[in-house]
């Protein structure tokens, strides 16, 4: 059974009001093709206004605000998501048909959690200062003071729609910014339900907009284009950031960008053979593979290499593809048919280039309601070589290609020949092997013995095409924050 979600009205939120607009979008649950949301999408007129009001925000009382006004409001923020928390879970599900079990684990908590991290990191955010002794410069103190960006543009993807929308909002806002979000086409509930809860908490009008709308030509092209916007934080595909790129150039915007991936993992031999098979699985198939961090491609020393490919395909067939709410649930549909569609043309290219199919690789048949959603099943392939494009490009599904190798310096040279660097994973009871691989891995983030693990203090980001620029703890904060250097002559 579906929830009894009733269709939900998504409006935009401009200067601490719900706008509606005349333009209007369906938003689909992917579980079973109904529709779940009719979105208020804004055009550049909308944009505008919101731009106008962070701008505004900036010099009111927001701008005045003592740090400790600002810090208590973030914890207000985390104790309103708290308090609406199942509000949030079906919202979010109902957007993503994500199971029940993931999103009430990791996606709505990690949303309160990350106001409350950026809270405590800004009370202790320092900045350097120094007196010079040079002859002609003695006595001058010489330090730099953070201000606010302003006006942040945050640009977000529908994967982990609340998880990510809020990691970009508490640090920006921990910094005293303003902010003009756009969330996902395919995920506009969770950004508007923040907005009654920072409504709720007293967060000032104009502090925190939203404006829903698509890429191009829309709401997403209006923030990077706007001159009143200051910077530009996104997460999405790396050709979605390459454009951003060129729509900021002519406003010279600092951009923070989070991209795409198609990251390696590594199994030797001497891992622990159940712990390695099951964070393998539940690495490449968590939220339906649609993670960036997820690996699409596996190297397995060949000593082990059948039983490995074995022990993945069981888990894999073990997997139970239901309706959210269903307790056994542990994997979702795509995000969308559309989605679905590019996922399949992969499965269907991964044959065509020779690949052999271990499990899945096509749609799976219910009989159900959920026949009309974006189910797919998950897929293992083998026997490809390193250069097709199936093992090169990314394909953000439930899926992934396990190769055999036979030495330690081919393992690192197969996981690193890609233009991606996201994150890697490798799995060893060598400790010496496992700072050496791991370090050896051209990512942002680099696993070993497990997946997704991290303190959200450290820097999180990609290498190569993966991404500019870190965010996590002091990372974000440097990010959202303009240094003016003051040197005084006493
Ligand atoms: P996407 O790039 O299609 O869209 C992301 C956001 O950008 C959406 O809100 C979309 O409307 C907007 N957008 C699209 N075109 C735009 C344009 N020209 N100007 C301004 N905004 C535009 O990405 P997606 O499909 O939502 O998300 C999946 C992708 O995100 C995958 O590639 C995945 O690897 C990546 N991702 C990366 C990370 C990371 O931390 N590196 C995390 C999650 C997802």
């Amino acid at each position: 059974m579906t929830a009894n979600i009733k269709v939900a009205e998504r409006k935009c939120y401009i200067n601490g009001q719900f706008v509606g607009s005349g333009r209007q979008f369906a938003k689909i649950n992917p579980v079973d093709g109904t529709v779940v949301a009719q979105v208020h999408e804004a055009d550049r007129a909308m944009v505008d206004a919101a731009v106008r009001a962070a701008r505004a925000a900036l010099k009111g009382p927001w701008g005045r605000m003592a740090l400790q006004a600002r810090v208590d409001l973030l914890r207000k923020i985390a104790e309103g998501i708290e308090k609406r928390f199942d509000d949030f879970l079906q919202a979010e599900v109902a957007d993503t048909g994500k199971p029940v079990s993931l999103a009430s684990h990791l996606d709505v908590p990690r949303g309160a959690a990350n106001f409350r991290v950026f809270a405590d990191i800004v009370r202790t955010y320092g900045t350097e200062s120094y007196h010079l002794d040079t002859p002609d410069a003695k006595g001058a103190v010489n330090y730099a003071m953070r201000k606010p960006l302003g006006v942040v543009g945050v640009i977000a993807p529908w994967n982990l729609p609340l998880l990510l929308l809020t990691w970009k909002l508490a640090p920006a806002l921990a910094c005293g910014n303003t902010i003009v979000a756009k969330p996902s086409e395919e995920t506009p509930s969770t950004a508007t339900l923040l907005a009654e809860v920072m409504h709720e908490a007293g967060v000032p009008a104009g502090v925190y907009n939203v404006v829903h709308g698509f890429g191009p030509d829309s709401a997403g092209e209006f923030i990077t284009t706007h001159p009143g916007v200051n910077g530009i934080t996104f997460t999405g595909e790396t050709a979605t950031g390459a454009a951003i790129m060129k729509a900021v150039a002519p406003t010279v915007k600092p951009v923070s960008f989070e991209l795409g991936g198609k990251n390696a993992g590594i199994v030797f031999a001497d891992c622990d053979f159940e712990a390695a098979a099951a964070g393998m699985s539940n690495a490449i198939f968590s939220n339906t593979g649609q993670v960036c961090l997820a690996p699409e491609r596996i190297y397995v020393e060949r000593a082990i290499f059948d039983p490995f490919v074995a022990a993945l395909k069981s888990k894999a067939e073990a997997l139970v593809l239901g309706f959210p709410q269903d307790k056994a649930t542990n994997m979702g549909p795509l995000i969308s048919r559309q989605h679905r569609e590019k996922v399949l043309s992969y499965y269907e290219l991964a044959r065509k280039e020779g690949a052999k199919v271990v499990t899945g690789g096509g749609v799976p048949k219910f009989g159900d309601a959920r026949d009309s959603g974006a189910w797919i099943q998950p897929t293992l392939w083998t026997g490809l070589p390193e250069t097709a494009r199936s093992v090169r490009e990314e394909i953000f599904g439930p899926c992934a290609h396990i190769a055999p190798f036979d030495r330690e310096e081919e393992a690192i040279a197969m996981a690193n020949d890609t233009p991606y660097g996201l994150a890697s994973t490798v799995w060893t009871s060598n400790l010496a092997r496992g700072h050496r691989v791991g370090q050896a891995m051209e990512v942002g983030i680099s696993w070993v013995n497990c997946w997704f693990l991290r303190d959200l203090r450290t820097p999180f980001g990609g290498a190569k095409l993966s991404g500019i620029g870190r965010e996590g703890g002091l990372h974000s904060l440097n990010f959202y924050s303009e240094p003016t250097n003051i040197c005084i002559k006493l």
